[in-house]
């Protein structure tokens, strides 16, 4: 099977560093608004602070996957003397909690390492922590080529479903004109 070479984008956490100014969350939520930066809304934040200020905590969690049914998992985590909840460190959108949902639609959300054209050079709520508690990194995988396609092509299917064919078809047609 044909390995090909994969970007892995990551944005690692030192929680300890995190103060709950919520920089992450406005910024995030301005750069996806539509057009961009013409609202401000935390709720529609691909990354979330988890904040309990009595017991000083202050945790970024990203937006991951969708799931269509709550899990089973009920742990509690003790770090630090700190007791956090089952789901604190979850990043899944799913049934039995509210983050990571459009606030009108509920649709979910999901971070997408802010992709833009031209490619921005570090997300932006990395670029407004000022506390440098998140950290951009970049890495090379090398990944079967087959995979690769079928994710490919879901992410085509579902971009017909949302804009319909013909702007899909014109779109490529457009990319495959350029240099
Ligand atoms: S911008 Fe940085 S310090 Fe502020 S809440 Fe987000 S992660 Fe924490
Ligand atoms: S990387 Fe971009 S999309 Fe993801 S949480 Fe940060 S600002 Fe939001």
């Amino acid at each position: 099977m044909a390995k090909i070479k994969k970007k892995i984008k990551t944005i690692k956490v030192d929680a300890d560093k995190c103060n709950g100014c919520r920089g992450c969350e406005i910024v995030c939520s301005a750069f996806h608004s539509t057009p961009r930066y013409s609202t401000i809304n935390p709720a529609r934040s691909r990354i979330q602070i988890i904040r309990h200020p009595l017991k000083d905590v202050w945790l970024p969690i990203f937006a991951g996957e969708y799931t269509p049914a709550e899990c089973m998992g009920r742990e509690k985590y003790v770090i630090d003397g700190k007791e956090y909840d089952e789901c604190t460190f979850c990043r899944a959108t799913c049934p039995s909690r509210d983050i990571f949902k459009e606030p009108d639609s509920g649709l979910p959300l999901k971070c997408d390492m802010c992709e833009d054209e031209p490619p921005l050079e570090q997300p932006k709520c990395v670029e407004w922590c000022l506390n440098d508690v998140l950290v951009y990194e970049e890495r090379e995988e090398e990944v079967e080529e087959s995979v690769e396609m079928e994710k490919v092509e879901t992410g085509l299917v579902s971009m017909i479903d949302k804009y319909g064919l013909d702007k899909v078809a014109e779109a490529i047609a457009r990319i495959s004109q350029k240099d």
